[in-house]
């Protein structure tokens, strides 16, 4: 079954699209490994596994996004785009981003 779009967005000069897939999905799938999100640089895509609901599925999303960022934003050729460095970097970042974001959210409405 074709994954239905759960989120679209723009980022950089590229529009993203992400998808909640089924746990078994080969979108999650990397290097023989299951993952439960994933982001596919060449065609701006980011798969969330259907398992994960609530604050797990938004953290794993951040966390996607920040690769999304890391690599759109070319801060990834600092590090030569080293997989285990991204890794760190967005592993840090995501906890601190969702705390943050859980206590503005109210911002962007106001925003927009
Ligand atoms: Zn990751």
């Amino acid at each position: 079954m074709r994954p239905r779009v759960w989120r679209r967005f723009k980022l950089g000069g590229e529009t993203w699209r992400a998808f909640i897939v089924s746990p078994i999905s080969e979108h999650l799938r990397v290097d023989g490994e299951r993952k439960i999100g994933t982001c596919d640089y060449n065609t701006s895509c980011i798969y969330i596994s259907s398992d994960l609901k609530g604050p797990a599925r938004v953290s794993t999303f951040l966390h996607e996004v920040l690769h999304a960022c890391l690599f759109v934003s070319q801060a990834a050729d600092a590090y030569g785009q080293d997989e285990a460095i991204d890794e760190r970097i967005v592993g840090a970042l995501t906890p601190a981003l969702h705390q943050f974001l859980n206590q503005v959210a109210d911002l962007f409405v106001e925003a927009s």
